[in-house]
């Protein structure tokens, strides 16, 4: 593609992860005279490739070699520890870039509405999930492992990862990057029963098959599931190959049975949580049966009382919330047309359109954001990243660039112990030490 006007054009992504890189890439495949900057307030890249799919899942986490490659052309750059609002304000980059572009992701939990919800031993999948994998924000959750019930709410991937990696054993793990701390506390806690409650019927589940298909494959736990609940189905021929694919894991786990000294995964549908209830720490949820509506659930009135000290709610992310910038506070995304929310402000991926879809579905959406922007706006001679520099140089700020980043991926590497992959950092005046060394 041909830029219209003359001289560079200077792109300004904020958020690092997935979104972040493929529209970098997107950008730098569609022209040389194209300057991308990817920020993040982490000194860290990759966003959820590090710090939201699961430790267990290496391989899905091998994508961040292609977003190394993206980083290694000339005309894109990673600017770690930069963050918007705290070193450099949305004006100020709106000024310096021709564009500036939200790729912030879903960082926040949604609320399931409930009174108790503030009470210790009860968490959101962002926060939880976030502990388990090193993120410093929630290096210090220290959620409560010590009791025999833990609950998760919601039927998506989320879910299932959480009930995974609470299952799994130390041998199992030994292999990830699972943090050490988490992994001490996982690994000794006295865990008998998970739940996972889902508000609608298996065939609504937002699972896939691979992810359900793995709860049946561990060492220490047996997934549970009553067979009366498939019965509705049997006959039904409209179920798309991944419901089918589904139930049919679901008929393979309803053979199961509860076996002496393994956890019991009790995979539990049509029941919404109506109560969480303790003093300052969780001590029991209140569950109510529902029924299948056009548009949801209904309750039926039915109540049933679990006692557990541990509950995870994975029941979808929002955007965080920016001041001056358009917010959908329904759906929990910036308000934009297509990507543009006004002048040379865009967004991308779950910023955009929500949590959904897997990692690689962010390829096209930062592939049409490229294409979208270029056939938009032309290079207007801003400062761009020079300008960048100076204000960083003004203000005394630690950036790391994507070879420091490299020191501290090093770093990780030889901290770890046997075979995992790398020992993650959370505190980041540490990184930055090792940034700069
Ligand atoms: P999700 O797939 O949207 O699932 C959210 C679940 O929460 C749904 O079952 C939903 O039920 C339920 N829910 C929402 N509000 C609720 C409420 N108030 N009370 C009870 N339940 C409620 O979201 P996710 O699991 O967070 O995953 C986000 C995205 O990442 C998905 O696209 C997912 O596939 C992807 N992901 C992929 C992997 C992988 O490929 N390995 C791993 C993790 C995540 P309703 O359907 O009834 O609304």
């Amino acid at each position: 593609m041909i830029l219209n006007g003359s001289g560079t054009l200077y792109v300004a992504i904020i958020g690092a992860g997935p979104a972040g890189y493929y529209t970098a890439e997107a950008f730098a495949a569609k022209h040389d005279n194209v300057h991308v900057d990817i920020i993040d307030r982490l000194p860290t890249p990759y966003g959820l490739i590090r710090a939201g799919v699961a430790p267990d899942h290496q391989s899905i986490k091998n994508v961040a070699l292609r977003y190394a490659a993206t980083n290694e052309k000339d005309n894109v750059h990673f600017i770690g520890n930069l963050e918007l609002g705290r070193d450099v304000s949305m004006e100020e980059l709106q000024q310096l870039y021709d564009v500036v572009i939200l790729a912030t992701g879903a960082p926040k939990d949604r609320a399931l509405g409930l009174e108790g919800e503030h009470l210790q031993g009860v968490y959101g999948s962002g926060s939880f999930v976030g502990w388990y994998n090193s993120h410093p924000d929630y290096r210090d959750l220290n959620p409560n492992l010590k009791t025999p019930t833990a609950v998760i709410i919601g039927n998506g991937n989320v879910a299932i990862d959480v009930a995974r990696i609470l299952a799994k054993t130390a041998q199992e793990m030994a292999e990830t990057d699972l943090a050490p701390y988490a992994a001490s506390e996982i690994h000794t806690s006295i865990l008998k029963d998970i739940y996972i409650i889902g508000r609608r019927g298996p065939v609504e589940a937002a699972f896939t098959p691979k992810e359900l298909g793995e709860l049946n494959k561990l060492e220490n736990c047996t997934p549970l599931f009553d067979p009366a609940l498939l019965e509705a189905f049997e006959e039904n021929t409209d179920l798309t190959v991944v419901q089918k694919k589904n139930l049919a894991i679901l008929r393979d786990i309803a053979a199961n049975k509860p076996e002496k000294d393994k956890i019991r995964l009790h995979l539990s549908f049509f029941q919404r949580p109506v109560a969480i209830e303790g003093d300052q720490s969780l001590t029991n949820i209140l569950l109510e049966k529902t029924k299948l509506m056009p548009n949801g659930v209904e309750g039926t009135g039915h109540t049933a009382e679990l006692k557990c000290g541990l509950l995870v709610s994975c029941i979808g992310y929002k955007a965080s919330p920016i001041e001056g910038i358009p917010y959908d506070t329904r759906s929990g995304v910036y308000v934009s047309s297509d990507g543009h929310i006004s002048g040379n402000l865009y967004c991308v991926g779950w910023a955009r359109r929500g949590p959904t879809g897997t990692i690689g579905t962010n390829r096209p959406d930062g592939v049409g954001i490229a294409d979208k922007i270029l056939s938009e706006i032309t290079p207007s001679g801003k400062a761009g990243r020079q300008g960048l520099d100076v204000l960083v140089q003004t203000r005394d700020l630690h950036t790391v660039s994507f070879a420091n980043w490299k020191k501290i991926e090093t770093a990780e590497q030889e901290a770890t112990e046997g075979n995992a992959p790398r020992r993650k950092f959370t505190n980041i005046d540490k990184m930055i030490k090792i940034a700069e060394s």
